[in-house]
């Protein structure tokens, strides 16, 4: 047993190894205001990689509806409930954030490795039936206080309220599927931290599926064997030829219509520490404007998917499931800073992976107020650069209108 340094939770804790940080980290921000729930980001995983015989009820990506919807069912309420059996009431955070070492404060409750050494196992954890596992997409669009929705729709929280959670694996900096293999199956890459399971090693004890607290390795009957996620990792070694050679996003990234994705890697130290890279958008976003939160952190796996959280949901709700950073996150987010309006842009508007941006300055457009205080909008043009610094995409944060010449109207 390890002690290690998890700056999610402001604190040492116990893990089964010691760190060993990759060079290079997957990671991605989403934003759950945006998503549409149409699946497209699922179908694609889906027909990428889980479409064969034996996979049917593998979702490696999945859109759940949150609060009452889960895949598989009630995934989070159980492993919350499972924590809270072994501390009564001590899943709570001090009020002290502050500096890149502790930006939530520190968690002062269990997470899922210390409840665990309590009962000899290396994370607390249980494995759902294949009931759960059945219905992917069970409550998709019901809101709570259902029947009240002429009164439920002011900001900044409704009284009616649903929202969708995209999820995936996390590949986490500690993840618990690798702790808990009796096997050794499952690693983690040293180029970019994609955690995967050795399928020669693999023998299907399924003790991955109940030590995972996200529930994403995933037990395949006919194989007898568990798979997960596999971080789509010959596009993000520029594998693909569409790219020709440049790192490129994940397909369930890719295809996004709502625009709700970033994802890319994150320089890390050799201690396991992100190296301080306020130019890269995805360390801007969740380190320097800690706009995107981990998702239950308390858990203690350290995530590596950060969410914008949704802006009209009960905030003890959001605070229980993004942490104490959820009212920060939502402040960052409803009146974006000058330079974070320019980065918003940056989403889906690549297959490469973005290593780097630069805002040029643009002419002032307008002026609103948001929550009582003035949000100035400027014109500014953000470019992103690849691995190797060249320019790969460059947009405006007003979008350019076009108008089609009258003689194209119609062209059958
Ligand atoms: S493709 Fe994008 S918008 Fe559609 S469900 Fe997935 S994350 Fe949401
Ligand atoms: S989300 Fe689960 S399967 Fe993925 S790395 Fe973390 S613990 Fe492992």
């Amino acid at each position: 047993m390890a002690n290690v340094y998890n700056w999610q939770l402001g604190r040492d804790m116990n893990y089964r190894f010691d760190p060993a940080a990759p060079t290079w980290q997957f990671a991605a921000v989403f934003n759950t205001n945006r998503c549409l729930a149409c699946q497209t980001c699922t179908m694609a995983c889906k027909s990428t990689w889980t479409f064969s015989e034996g996979q049917e009820d593998m979702w490696w990506n999945n859109v759940e509806t949150k609060p009452y919807g889960g895949y598989p069912r009630h995934w989070d309420v159980k492993t919350l409930d499972l924590l809270e059996q072994a501390n009564p009431g001590g899943q709570t955070w001090s009020e002290d954030a502050g500096g890149p070492e502790a930006p939530y404060g520190s968690y002062e409750g269990s997470t899922i490795f210390d409840a665990g050494r309590s009962v000899g196992q290396h994370a607390l954890g249980y494995t759902p039936t294949d009931e759960e596992w059945a219905s992917p997409n069970i409550h998709e669009d019901s809101p709570v206080s259902q029947g009240a929705l002429a009164k439920g729709v002011t900001l900044p929280v409704h009284e009616t309220w649903f929202f969708y959670l995209q999820r995936l694996c996390n590949h986490c900096s500690y993840p618990a599927c690798l702790s808990a293999c009796p096997r050794n199956a499952i690693y983690k890459r040293e180029e970019d931290g994609i955690v995967l399971i050795d399928q020669e090693r693999c023998r299907g004890y399924r003790k991955c599926v109940e030590q995972c607290p996200y529930k994403k390795p995933m037990y395949r009957a006919d194989s007898r064997t568990s798979e997960k996620c596999i971080g789509c990792f010959p596009r993000v070694e520029g594998s693909d030829p569409l790219t020709e050679g440049l790192p490129m996003e994940t397909r369930c990234m890719a295809v996004c219509p709502g625009q709700i994705r970033l994802q890319g890697l994150v320089s890390m130290e050799a201690d396991g520490s992100w190296t301080h890279d306020p130019d890269n958008p995805l360390y801007y976003l969740i380190r320097e404007e800690q706009m995107a939160l981990p998702l239950y952190p308390q858990f203690g796996t350290s995530p590596n998917v950060y969410y914008f959280p949704p802006r009209w949901v009960p905030r003890p709700y959001l605070r229980q499931m993004f942490g104490p950073g959820a009212d920060r996150a939502i402040e960052a987010y409803v009146r974006p800073s000058r330079r974070a309006q320019a980065v918003l842009q940056l989403f889906r508007v690549s297959q490469s992976i973005i290593f780097s941006f630069e805002v040029i300055d643009g002419e002032k457009v307008n002026e609103i107020n948001v929550n009582g205080k003035t949000m100035e909008i400027f014109n500014d043009t953000v470019i992103g650069y690849g691995r190797d610094g060249q320019e790969i995409v460059r947009v405006t944060v007003i979008e350019p209108q076009f108008e089609r010449p009258d003689q194209f109207l119609n062209t059958i």
